[in-house]
């Protein structure tokens, strides 16, 4: 087939199965599979019988629910590539303001070389990006899943980065004894409702469920982990979270109870608040 004529079949073929993004979809597919950014540029080139029953596996594994991410194996975050797969959750682009937050506090704070980590790292995608933006900076990624810190690792290599990769439980008050004098603590941990569970995307269905769920009211990670950090941190250091949409007030809540002044929110690209930074001021 040609690739116009293959293009055609495949976002039929999606359309059909209720794939909302089948344009998008085939197109990276295509992409990977043809090693061409710009595949529709030659629409009546012949498409080789292997990579077109590679193209074809593809859709069959997108109708099936696997996420495109999963299926190409690689997704970009910040700018950097990422592998992902099943067992790691998959960057999402709100995460990028918890990267843009903690660079404003980097800079403001005039931090040239800042202690910092990553809890609950994952693909480590918040640790790469932070990496890449302040290459001085001592960066560790704290992951317990043992299939998320192969990625992890993966990743770390992928990019050249000098990150200090812990496998370990960053609710252990141990994890965080072993980790002190932090100028930056960030995490995406997990955060979704027993509620949100329940209404999962069957792509979401997909992914780690101990990278989603938060406990019953999605809040159980910001509870534990603010006062065992709190000691991490050095005096004017800084605790920054995503968290999930309507969680402000309680999360809010949290910080002020363990003490922490400054207490800032943001927005992300949709509109959500969806991080908030912290200054831990006293002692
Ligand atoms: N942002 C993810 C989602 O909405 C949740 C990630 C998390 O729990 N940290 O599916």
């Amino acid at each position: 087939m040609v690739r116009q004529d293959l293009y055609r079949h495949c976002t039929a073929l999606m359309e059909s199965a209720d794939i909302p993004d089948s344009d998008f979809d085939t197109m990276c597919i295509f992409q990977d599979v043809l090693k061409d950014k710009l595949p529709m540029m030659l629409p009546f080139m012949t498409v080789d019988a292997d990579k077109e029953a590679a193209i074809l596996e593809m859709v069959d594994k997108r109708i099936s629910g696997i996420p495109l991410q999963y299926i190409l194996g690689e997704w970009e975050f910040w700018g950097l590539p990422i592998k992902v797969g099943e067992g790691v959750l998959i960057p999402r682009p709100d995460t990028e303001t918890l990267i843009e937050d903690i660079l404003k506090i980097a800079e403001k704070s005039g931090m040239t070389s800042p202690k910092i980590a990553d809890l609950c790292s994952g693909s480590g995608c918040i640790a790469l990006a932070l990496k890449s933006e302040l290459p001085s900076a001592d960066v560790y990624a704290v992951e317990l899943s043992e299939k998320a810190l192969a990625y992890l690792k993966e990743n770390v290599e992928l990019n050249k980065a000098d990150i200090t990769v812990i496998h370990g439980d960053v609710l252990s008050a141990a994890t965080a004894e072993n980790l002190t004098e932090l100028d930056i603590i960030a995490s995406n941990p997990p955060y979704l409702t027993a509620q949100d569970m329940d209404e999962l995307q069957v792509e979401v269905q997909k992914e780690p469920e101990t990278a989603l769920f938060g406990g019953n009211d999605g809040l159980d990670f910001y509870r534990a982990m603010t006062p065992i950090w709190r000691k991490s941190l050095k005096t004017g250091g800084y605790l920054c979270y995503e968290f999930g949409m309507g969680q402000e007030k309680d999360i809010e809540k949290i910080m002020i109870e363990n003490k922490f002044t400054d207490i800032k929110f943001s927005r992300d690209g949709g509109g959500i608040i969806r991080t908030v930074t912290a200054k831990k001021t006293e002692v």
